[in-house]
């Protein structure tokens, strides 16, 4: 298997997590996504595959799924 894909994983910790242990976390994302930051609002430019937002929300996504802003999960703040 190859992995960094966490098929259909929704939860953003666990996502977190896995891109974390597979040292992926400071991956560039193959295209910048920009959304609006659940948390505070503020526009949120996601250019790696772990970004945390100025108000400290964590926002993660798997490498595999990383062409897919639906994709992007919010792991929590100061996570
Ligand atoms: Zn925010």
């Amino acid at each position: 298997m190859h992995d960094g894909c966490g098929g259909n994983m929704t939860d953003g910790m666990a996502i977190l997590q896995k891109i974390r242990m597979m040292g992926f976390n400071k991956n560039k994302m193959p295209m910048v996504h920009k959304f609006e930051c659940e948390s505070c609002n503020e526009m949120v430019e996601m250019a790696t595959l772990e970004h945390a937002c100025s108000c400290g929300m964590v926002y993660a996504v798997t490498p595999c799924s990383a062409m897919d802003s639906s994709r992007i999960k919010a792991a929590g703040k100061y996570v």
